[in-house]
């Protein structure tokens, strides 16, 4: 089957122009390969960065889960939101366009935010400084502008209180994150984010709960403790080796 669009229209008939479809021309006047290939360019420079804080021990409870939002008063300059960790179904939930699974996981779990917290995640779950297979996130909007969309500019700054139960003893160890980004950089947003950072991790040090500073340590695996649900709130962590379950914060049990 000839396939017409790839033949020139009529008219615009030229030497090299085939007469029947599919048939090379035997006129040997081959169009010669210019000495330099003009390009022409196309780029985009994503930046990404942010900074995380020192862990602060809290004590272990639902309170003090419900007092992380309070830790952004004063620092926020919209409304604050609280974003669970993920459960099982959406563990594969990746910002990632070119993952349709992944995306379409994340997506799932995440249209229901405000645009402010879907970019924070897209920013820090990017960088690994976020992840939300064990981190509860409280976030707002810190510092700068949003768009006529509500989208942040990329040299406004997100972000707020990350919280994690802690493996070996079940206490909630919450740390301050921001980060910024997009397309492009501007010079003082780093100062300011250490600034806020800085406001953040005071704010978590004068909760009541506040223990003291502690160094943080991820959740680490281990093999064959996944798939458990809490028998305490239901959850069916996406996290394939807590021991604590990351929504609530009980122990699991093993069945
Ligand atoms: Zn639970």
């Amino acid at each position: 089957m000839p396939l017409d669009f790839l033949k020139r229209k009529n008219g615009d008939a030229s030497p090299s122009t085939t007469q029947s479809a599919g048939r090379p021309t035997t006129n040997a006047q081959a169009v010669s390969l210019p000495e330099e290939v003009v390009a022409q360019e196309f780029q985009l420079k994503l930046y990404y960065a942010g900074k995380s804080s020192e862990g602060v021990r809290m004590t272990a409870g639902p309170n003090a889960l419900n007092e992380l939002p309070s830790m952004l008063h004063g620092l926020a300059k919209n409304e604050i939101e609280v974003v669970d960790p993920l459960p099982i179904e959406f563990s594969q939930a990746t910002p990632v366009m070119a993952r349709p699974s992944e995306a379409m996981q994340w997506l799932n779990a995440h249209h229901v935010h405000s645009p402010v917290t879907r970019h924070a995640l897209v920013v820090l779950e990017s960088i690994d400084a976020v992840d939300l297979a064990f981190d509860t996130f409280v976030c707002a909007l810190l510092d700068g502008e949003v768009d006529t969309s509500g989208y942040p500019e990329y040299n406004a700054i997100v972000g707020g209180v990350s919280a994690h139960w802690d493996e070996a003893t079940g206490d909630m160890i919450c740390r301050a994150v921001v980060g910024w980004g997009g397309k492009g950089v501007r010079g003082d947003t780093d100062r300011i984010g250490t600034k806020l950072l800085g406001g953040i991790l005071s704010n978590i040090l004068a909760s009541q709960y506040a223990l003291g500073l502690t160094p943080i340590e991820r959740p680490v695996p281990a093999a064959g403790r996944g798939g458990l649900v809490c028998a305490h709130c239901g959850f069916a962590s996406a996290h394939e080796r807590a021991f604590y379950c990351p929504k609530c914060g009980m122990r699991l049990l093993r069945g």
